[in-house]
């Protein structure tokens, strides 16, 4: 069944003005590539509609979309069985097979396109971004009769407005995902991809009033490496930078999903562990002591030991009315630990 064609008095600019309206109102590059097909397939008569996206280095296509199946997902198509699209890439330009029987476009394969029903074929490409990955086409055939010249020029002031469309969206894409890294840029530290000072700030704020507008508990520890410096001065820098990082993987593997773990700074680490009470984040802090404590560093000789001292507070607690409170407790405690002779947990 094809669809009723456009009427040829209507005002073409009517036609153009609404399908732009539909075009530009979506971002979604996946949503606007099936309403362009939509859209051709509702003004122009035609049986089949589909974008192509042509990949340069492996020479095949993908179809993205088209009118049949809203719900496609990306179909990879042979280009030997579809010379024309393959004539539009080397010719750089639209390809129009007026008529499928005699063009000799098709001569291998219009057998099976004229089974098919299909009596004409555009090719269009739709110039909106040439990167590196390749270029998109859209695909159009008719069954009844030809494509007329009122056809083609709407089917290409659709492709023209699609293009800047598809540009829009694709430049809001790549700001979307800038945007991302930045963010995640702002809150990560370089060396171990932990969350940085900052964050580890603004979270213990929030999860800080979360405990207290719920009554609940919330526990934070405080982990500075034992003699480091000696590790710096024995091995180099750089195989300090190395521990570090391995440190960081041993925090991550060591606590809950719901713990958040930050670099503090230099040598010293954070955990915050929400709706955890003083036991369970003792636990957590000794689980975390022997798992470093039993680490071997391939970067350290053999039998060199890294140890870790750790200061634990837990809120509700007499001394702590706000989240300095807390650094403070917790630090307290870890410079207890340091006193008693460090590779331990002290809870204050
Ligand atoms: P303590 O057991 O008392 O904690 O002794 P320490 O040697 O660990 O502590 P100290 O504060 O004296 O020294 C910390 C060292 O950590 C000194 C500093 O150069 C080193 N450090 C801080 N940040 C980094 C870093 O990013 N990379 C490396 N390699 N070293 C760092
Ligand atoms: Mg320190
Ligand atoms: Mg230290």
């Amino acid at each position: 069944m094809e669809n009723q064609p456009y009427n040829q008095d209507e005002d073409f600019l009517d036609i153009i003005l609404n399908v732009n309206k539909v075009l530009f109102a979506t971002l979604d590059t996946k949503e606007l590539l099936y309403l362009i097909v939509r859209k051709i397939s509702e003004v122009i008569p035609v049986a089949r509609c589909s974008i192509v996206h042509i990949d340069k280095d492996k020479n095949v296509g993908n179809i993205l979309a088209t009118y049949e199946d809203p719900a496609l997902d990306t179909i990879t198509i042979d280009l030997k069985k579809y010379p024309e699209i393959a004539r539009s890439i080397i010719d750089d330009d639209m390809v129009f097979i007026g008529d499928v029987e005699t063009d000799p476009t098709l001569s291998e394969v219009k057998d099976k396109i004229i089974g098919l029903g299909i009596k004409s074929i555009v090719i269009m490409p739709i110039r909106y971004y040439d990167g590196p990955k390749g270029s998109l086409y859209l695909r159009t055939s008719r069954r009844v009769d030809r494509f007329s010249k009122n056809d083609l020029k709407l089917c290409q002031v659709i492709i023209d407005g699609a293009a800047v469309a598809l540009k829009n969206a694709h430049m809001f894409n790549i700001i979307r995902e800038e945007k991302a890294l930045l963010e995640k840029m702002a809150v990560t530290d370089d060396l171990t991809r932990l969350y940085n000072h900052r964050f580890f700030v603004r979270r213990l704020g929030e999860e800080f009033k979360r405990a207290k507008r719920y009554n609940s508990v919330i526990s934070c520890s405080m982990i500075d490496i034992d003699n480091f410096k000696r590790i710096n001065d024995t091995y180099g820098h750089q195989t300090g930078d190395k521990v570090l990082q391995d440190v960081a993987k041993i925090l991550k593997k060591s606590v809950r999903e719901t713990d958040m773990i930050a670099r503090y700074g230099g040598e010293e680490f954070a955990v915050i562990l929400p709706q955890t009470a003083r036991e369970d984040a003792l636990r957590s802090a000794e689980r975390i002591r022997t798992a470093i404590r039993d680490f071997r560093f391939d970067c350290l000789e053999e039998g060199e030991m890294i140890t870790v001292s750790i200061g634990v507070t837990t809120y509700p607690h007499p001394d702590i009315k706000n989240i300095d409170d807390i650094v403070r407790k917790a630090d307290d405690g870890l410079y207890k630990a340091k006193e008693d002779g460090k590779d331990r947990v002290v809870s204050l």
